[in-house]
Order: C-alpha cells, then structure tokens, then sequence
C-alpha cells in the first residue's frame, strides 16, 4: 500500500473487517527483529507453542531445549558473549519457575536476559480462582531480577520490549522479566498502527563517562603504589574494551590478576599475568586496582588472611555507584562504563606512568614462575586410571593449539583445577560457574556459545555437574553443534569412594560406579568415546575438535582423585557432634 493510500485508510476508519491487521503474535516477533534480537532459547508449550513456530519462520532463530533452565542459561551467557539481551522463551507457572533460576543467575552475574514467559488469564489468577498453570508470575519474577514488565494490550508490546532491554543492558546489566499474558497474543489491531507502537531503542547502553575528578585522583593513587595490583573481573570481559584495556595494563606495567571468565582478556602466558602467583599477590600488593571485578566471596571480600597484614588501597572501576565500599573501603572510585573509563585513564595517565619498582615484579615473577615449573611434570603425567593433572595438562595443550575454542567449565575439582591449569589466550573464551558457582550451567552454556559465535566448544564438565543439564546433548546432536563435551568421570561427587557405614543405599556423595557417559550421546547419532588414558583423551577431543560433530567423552578418572568441595572445602558447616 502506498503512503497516500495509508493516510487516506487512517483518516477515515474503516471497519474492521477491511483492515490490514497485526496481532500479539506477529507484534512481539516484529519488536524484537526490529531491535536485533534474532535468537530465542526456549521450551515451546501453553501458551507460546505458535508464538515459536511463527518466530521460526518469520526468521527468528528458536532454539527448543529439553528443560527451560537451561534455555536460561543459555541466554544468560548469550547475554554476556554478545552485550545483547539473550532471550529466553517459556510457558507459564512451572516453565518459569524453571527459567527463573537462570534469570536470577543473571541477575547476579551481572549479563543481560531477558526472561518472556506466557502466562495464564489475569482475572482468574488474580482471584485465585484456579487456572490452568496459575500463578502471579509477575510477583514471583520481582525479587529475582534487575526489573519486571507486564504487557496487557497490543499496543504496548513496543514499549514493553523497549523497556525490557534498556533495563537489561543500560547501567550494570542484568536480567529482565517480561510476562506475556495468554490472551495478549492473539489480540488484533490496526497493522499500521502496531508498527508505529514498535519502538527501535536507540542506544541502549549509553556510554557512562566517568568524573574528570575521579580518573585523576585513581591514578595518582596507582602513581603512588609500590606494589600495585590489576584485577580484571568478567565486567571487563563483557565490556568488550580488549583493547584499550591490554594498553593500559601494559602502560601500567603492574602485575594482573584475572577473575575466572576473564583469563584471555590478556593471555595467561602474557609477561605481566600474576595467575600462578595469585596468593603473593592478593598478600604482598599495597595498591590494588579492581577493573569489573566484585570483592565477593571470590575474592574474600578483599580482606582478611587471603590479603596479608599490608594495608591495602582499593581502586574500583565499575559502571555500578552502588559497589563502592561494599566490603571495604574503596580509596579511588571510578564509576562508568570500562570502556570510557580505562580510556580515560590512559588519557590522564599520559606518557608519565612509572613502571612498578623491579624487587615488587621479580618477587611476582620468580613465585608464578616457581609455581609453574612445579605443576609442570604433574601435568605430562600419563597415569591409568587418570587423575585431573593428567587429564587437564591435554586439555590444556589443545586450548593452546585451538585458542579461539570457547571452554564451558563446571564441577568441583573439574572447576578449580581447570581454571588453574587452562591457559586461555583471547577474550571471552571461557565460561563457567559465575559468580554463584552453580552447577547446572554447562550444556546451556555449551549450546549459547556454540550458535552465537559459530566457534568450536570444549565443555571439561564434573559428571556430578554434567548430570543437571545432561538431557541437552539430544539438543546439541538435534542442532548439530560443535561442541565437544568431556566428563570427568570419578564416580562421583567429590570423589567416588565413600562408603555408607550403616545400611545398603549407597553413600550420598557417590553414583553409579563406571558409568559410561558416552553411551548416552550415541543413542542420539553422536559421538560417544571412552577415554582411559591421557592419550586417548588427547585423540578423542583433537578427532571431536577436527570433525565439529557433536561428541561426549567419557575420561575416567581415579574414583580417589579429588577432594571435598575442590578448592572451597572450608566452606562446608562442621558438625562437632558428628559420630564416626
Ligand atoms: P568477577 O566474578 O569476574 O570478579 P564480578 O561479576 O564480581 O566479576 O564483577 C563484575 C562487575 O563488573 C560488576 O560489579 C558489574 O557492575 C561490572 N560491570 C559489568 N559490565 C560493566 C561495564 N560495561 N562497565 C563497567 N562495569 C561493568
Ligand atoms: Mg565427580
């Protein structure tokens, strides 16, 4: 229709009958193309079963998971790899109760979701008068996410999804819930005026310029350091500022530490990475530079025996005010986004950076590299039944020879270890745990990095871990993904090996002794290998990472290898009472 012809139709109403008409349906998948969102992780079912299948063929990429958590997950870190809001679509009361946990995950790894669930009729729910799936999803999603929206007539779908993503991605990202009653879906309106009511949001994560004030007093802070400290968190990572931040670190020259997610933003083996000398550097630093990264748990809040007895200086670069002095005083605060602020810290920094005093980076540098040359023939071990050195140290040689392989990492030991040994050279190539360090995120994740970065995936999982997302290897073989899953197998959680003293049932923390994980993947046309030993390990990833189909390798593990809880032991409640 021409222009004339639509301002004629508008001028003078025509019955409804001669409209051109739109609907919930074609609205939702029409905003959310017009904003670049052109991938959907979900579980189809009530009511958003054709919502799927009409996003599929106007376009949209749906992904259709075994369990919405994992379809959660899955947008979670689609969040995070792309800065886009990752979508996760799913039905109403249980299914989002399922994707709620990921949208709190979310949340609290600070990557941008946006949570859309149907849900059952308004009136009957709120009367509590028994509904199909009641629930007041609205109320349950508040507490759990960064905002929560309620979309109830057609015209307000643009709207609606405009404030879903600027809420996600603007300031400290998060995840978003967006309740999408049943009945709003095939509500109809004019076509002409639902495209005017989409909204194309423009900038939605506008640069925060930190305060001229705040960039100077933090490096004159870093000027004044005798043993200066960088740490980069996943804020870093996700803020996609590679560049700017590796010519600061080297302009700064001071020793850095990286938070799991972001090993790669330098790589590991650059000369001024402290990873293998973290204990020497968190105790001996006097100034320390925090660059998106929390003083959470994972960093001991910054105090205490983890930090030594030298008094600290805390430089914080955040995009979130509210981060400040969370857990100690914060000498130097930088708010805005990394980009802007390690930007300007290069500008106010200039030419005048003094190099940190050599005694401060020969102390950081003989202890990383004392600790690596005793990890090193640990690691070149070819023992049967394997233990994590043997097993890690040829995972770790393939992530070199493939450093643009994304690695999905869950599990206790498998964790801990991995994190330690893995050398990781580019940005954004490792996924794990987060800042929860739950288990469950491994196969959503794997799925996520596969279709958003179209790389190769190596996912090094726990098989106590891989058990919460194991049903997806059928998603990853029904969409024929890269990904190439390795499950540490020692029989159990932690370990293997504990027995119940009293009664028959097995102890709590074991399971089903040599278990062949490989068999499962088969019974969907993957690959599926038993690895013994670190050599046939070796074979089987390089083959599975050659080839990109879809593979599971079961590498067994000495069920006695491990320990309690991995590194985070100390964590577990003791009872003294305990009987032996
Ligand atoms: P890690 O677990 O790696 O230490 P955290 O999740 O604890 O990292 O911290 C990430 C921090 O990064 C959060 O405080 C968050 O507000 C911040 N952040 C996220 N994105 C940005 C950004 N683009 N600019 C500045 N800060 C950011
Ligand atoms: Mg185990």
């Amino acid at each position: 229709m021409s222009d004339a012809a639509v301002k004629a139709r508008e001028a003078a109403p025509t019955p409804e009958a001669e409209q051109e008409l739109t609907d919930g349906f074609n609205l939702i998948i029409d905003a959310l193309k017009l904003n670049g969102l052109t991938t959907i992780y979900g579980v189809p079912g009530i009511p958003i079963t054709d919502f799927g299948r009409m996003a599929q063929a106007a376009g949209i990429r749906v992904l259709s998971f075994r369990h919405e958590q994992n379809a959660g997950y899955a947008a979670s870190i689609a969040g995070f790899l792309t800065k886009k809001p990752g979508i996760c679509l799913t039905v109403s009361a249980p299914g989002f109760l399922n994707g709620l946990t990921a949208l709190a995950h979310a949340t609290t790894n600070c990557f941008p979701m946006i949570l859309i669930s149907g849900s059952s009729e308004r009136e009957i729910v709120d009367l509590q008068q028994g509904d199909y799936e009641e629930m007041d999803q609205l109320a349950v999603a508040k507490p759990l996410c960064k905002a929560a929206f309620r979309v109830l007539h057609a015209q307000d779908i643009g709207i609606g999804l405009a404030r879903a993503i600027r809420a996600a991605v603007s300031g400290r990202p998060g995840g978003v819930y967006l309740d999408l009653p049943a009945k709003l879906f095939g509500q109809v309106m004019n076509a002409e005026a639902g495209k005017k009511s989409l909204v194309k949001v423009i900038d939605p994560a506008p640069a925060q310029i930190p305060a001229p004030e705040a960039v100077k007093r933090a490096v004159d802070v870093l000027k004044s350091a005798k043993r200066p400290l960088i740490i980069l968190g996943k804020g870093a990572a996700y803020a996609q500022a590679d560049d700017a931040i590796r010519r600061f670190v080297e302009q700064t020259g001071a020793p850095f530490l990286p938070m799991s997610m972001a090993k790669g933003l330098l790589p590991d083996t650059h000369p001024q990475c402290a990873g293998a000398a973290r204990s020497t550097v968190l105790a001996q630093s006097d100034v320390v530079m925090l660059i998106g990264a929390r003083l959470n748990w994972l960093l001991s809040h910054g105090k205490g025996k983890a930090w030594g007895t030298e008094p600290k200086k805390f430089i914080q670069i955040d995009i979130e005010p509210k981060e400040m002095d969370s857990n100690v005083e914060i000498v130097a605060p930088v708010v805005g986004d990394i980009g802007s602020c390690v930007e300007a810290l290069l500008k106010e920094a200039g030419n005048g950076m003094p190099a940190p005093p050599a005694d401060w980076i020969k102390t950081v540098t003989s202890k990383r590299d004392e600790n690596i040359a005793k990890m090193a023939p640990r690691l070149m071990n070819n023992n049967v039944p394997m233990d994590y050195h043997g097993a890690l140290g040829v995972l770790r040689t393939i992530v070199k020879e493939r450093p643009d392989a994304i690695l999905v990492n869950e599990g206790a030991n498998t964790l801990d270890l991995a994190r330690g040994i893995i050398d990781m050279y580019q940005p954004r190539k490792r996924i794990d745990v987060g800042t929860w360090g739950i288990m469950g995120i491994g196969m959503g994740y794997a799925i996520a990095a596969a279709i958003e970065t179209g790389k190769p995936v190596l996912a090094v999982e726990g098989d106590s871990a891989f058990g919460f997302s194991g049903m997806e290897i059928e998603t990853i073989c029904r969409y024929n993904l890269p990904v190439c899953i390795v499950i540490f197998n020692n029989d159990g959680i932690y370990r293997g090996t504990d027995v119940n003293s009293v009664g028959t049932d097995p102890a709590p923390t074991v399971f089903v002794k040599g278990a062949r994980y490989d068999r499962m993947i088969e019974a969907f046309g993957g690959v599926g290998v038993n690895a013994t030993s670190p050599d046939e390990l070796k074979r089987a990833v390089n083959a599975a990472m050659d080839s990109g189909k879809p593979t599971l390798i079961n590498a067994v593990l000495d069920p006695a290898a491990g320990s309690e809880s991995g590194r985070i032991g100390n964590l577990n409640p003791q009872s003294k009472l305990k009987k032996k």
